[in-house]
C-alpha cells in the first residue's frame, strides 16, 4: 500500500467510497454499503480517526464459518465492538447470514444496537436489575439468567414489561465469573421448569487454559445431558470464544459465540493459529485502522532527547516525526518498546515516551516524510502495525490494544 502526496490531495477532496460516521451513525448510513478497501484516506485535519474495513469485517466472518463447519455465529460485540464503534461495526456483522444474532455484556450496548435499527437477536450476557430487565424484554433483546434467584427476577422484570422474555442460561463450569455453578445446575433447570420458563439457550466460557477447556467442555455437556434426561431442555448449546474456534473443535457444539476473531485478530496463540488458519486457507485480516496524519518533522542535533523522561537521545543528527495520537487515543504507552508506525511503504520506530496526545517516530538520516502524510499506527497495512504484533512487541493484550481504541474518535467506515 502507498499513499502519496497525490493520495493525500485527493483525500482532501473527498476520497471515493468513504463515509463518515459518528457514534450515533444509524444503520442505513453504515451497513451495507459496498466499498474499496480503505487504501486512501479522506480525513483532512491532524486530529486522529479510525477506519473500519467493512470488507474485513465480511471476510472474518466467512473465515470464523469456516474453521467452526459452518455453525451459526453469535457475534460477540461488547466494548464498543473491540473498539471499532459498536453501532459502525455491528450493523455489518448483522447484515451476514452467518451471523444469526449478537451478543453484549452492557445494557446501554444492547439498547444502543435497538435504536441503530437491529432487528436479530440481541443477548445480554450478563445479570439485569428489575428496570432495566423490563426495558430489554421491551426492546426485544434476550435475557441472560445467571443466578440462584433468577426465576423471581426474570417474573418480575416480565411483569414491569407486559410480556415474556427469550432468555438464555449462562453456566459456569470451572471460570468462576458469571453463571450458575455447573455442580448446582440440574436442580435450578428443574425450578425454572417449575416456573414455566422455557430456556433458548444454554452457554459458558472458557478459562482458555488448554486441558481445562476440555475439562469445562465435559462439564457443560454433562449438564445439558443431565437436564435432558430428566425431561427438561436445556436449548441450544454454545461455547467457544474465537479461542476455541481455533483450538476446540468439539467446542464448536451447536453455535459459536466468537468476538476477537471477527475484527481480524488472532486469540491467544498467535504464530499457532497463523498456522491453523493456513491450513485452512482461512486468515484474518484485522478490519480497524488507527491513523493520523504527521504535524512535525524536525532534524535533531546529536545529543538531543525526545519527550517526556529523556528515554531516547540522538547519537548523531537524525530526523524526527511527531504524530498527534497519544495514549488516550489508543496508543499504548509500551509502543517505546519496539513498536513501529507505517508511513507510506516504511515502517518506523516509536521512540522517547508517548504522552496524552502525541507520540513521535525516528525516521533516520533523510527526511522521508513530510508534514500532512498518513500513519497508520495500527491495520492490516504491513506486518509490522498488525494488532498482534502490536501486542507482541509491547506485552500488553492485543484485547487491550483493540479495545483501547478511544470511544470519542471519530470513524471512517470503508
Ligand atoms: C468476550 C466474550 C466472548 C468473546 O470472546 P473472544 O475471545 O473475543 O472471542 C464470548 N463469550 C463471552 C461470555 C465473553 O465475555
Amino acid at each position: 500500500m502507498s499513499i502519496s502526496r497525490r493520495t493525500f490531495l485527493g483525500g482532501l477532496a473527498g476520497g471515493a467510497g468513504m463515509s463518515l460516521v459518528g457514534t450515533l451513525a444509524t444503520p442505513e448510513a453504515s451497513a451495507g454499503r459496498s466499498l474499496e478497501a480503505a487504501t486512501a484516506s479522506p480525513r483532512a485535519g491532524f486530529d486522529p480517526w479510525i477506519e473500519v474495513d467493512a470488507e474485513a469485517l465480511r471476510h472474518n466472518v466467512r473465515v470464523v464459518s469456516t474453521l467452526s463447519g459452518g455453525r451459526p455465529i453469535l457475534g460477540v460485540v461488547k466494548n464498543n465492538a473491540y473498539g471499532l464503534g459498536l453501532t459502525v461495526a455491528a450493523p455489518v456483522l448483522e447484515a451476514m447470514d452467518e451471523v444469526v444474532g449478537l451478543a453484549v455484556v452492557k445494557v446501554d450496548a444492547a439498547l444502543a444496537l435497538r435504536n441503530a435499527g437491529l432487528t436479530k437477536p440481541v443477548l445480554l450476557m450478563a445479570l439485569f436489575d428489575t428496570d432495566a430487565g423490563a426495558e430489554l424484554i421491551a426492546r426485544d433483546v434476550d435475557l441472560a439468567l445467571t443466578s440462584d434467584d433468577a426465576p423471581e427476577r426474570l417474573s418480575e422484570a416480565e411483569d414491569r414489561a407486559g410480556r415474556r422474555a427469550r432468555v438464555h442460561a449462562y453456566l459456569d463450569t470451572g471460570m468462576s465469573r458469571m453463571g450458575m455453578p455447573y455442580h448446582r445446575a440440574p436442580a435450578w433447570y428443574a425450578r425454572l421448569a417449575e416456573a414455566g420458563v422455557r430456556i433458548r439457550s444454554s452457554f459458558m466460557g472458557f478459562t482458555e487454559e488448554p486441558d481445562f477447556d476440555r475439562e469445562q467442555l465435559r462439564r457443560f455437556v454433562d449438564v445439558a445431558r443431565r437436564v435432558r434426561d430428566a425431561g427438561g431442555d436445556p436449548g441450544l448449546l454454545h461455547a467457544a470464544s474465537s479461542n476455541a474456534v481455533f483450538h476446540l473443535p468439539e467446542a464448536h457444539l451447536d453455535q459459536v459465540r466468537p468476538g476477537i476473531a471477527l475484527f481480524g485478530a488472532y486469540p491467544t496463540d498467535w504464530p499457532a493459529e497463523v498456522s491453523i488458519a493456513k491450513d485452512r486457507a482461512a486468515e484474518l485480516r484485522p478490519a480497524v485502522r488507527l491513523r493520523a496524519r504527521v504535524v512535525r518533522v524536525e532534524r535533531l542535533r546529536a545529543g538531543d532527547t525526545v519527550s517526556y523522561g529523556r528515554n531516547y537521545r540522538a547519537e548523531r543528527p537524525v530526523w524526527v516525526a511527531t504524530i498527534p495520537a497519544g495514549h488516550t487515543d489508543g496508543v499504548v504507552r509500551e509502543s517505546v518498546r519496539g513498536a513501529r508506525v507505517l508511513i507510506g511503504e516504511r515502517t518506523y520506530p516509536v521512540i522517547g515516551a508517548v504522552s496524552a496526545s502525541h507520540h513521535i517516530v525516528e525516521v533516520g538520516d533523510e527526511p522521508t516524510v513530510r508534514v500532512g502524510d498518513v500513519a497508520t499506527v495500527l491495520g492490516p497495512d504491513h506486518p509490522d502495525v498488525h494488532p498482534n504484533r502490536i501486542a507482541e512487541v509491547t506485552g500488553r493484550s492485543v484485547y487491550d490494544i483493540l479495545m483501547h481504541l478511544h470511544a470519542g474518535l471519530p470513524r471512517v467506515l470503508a
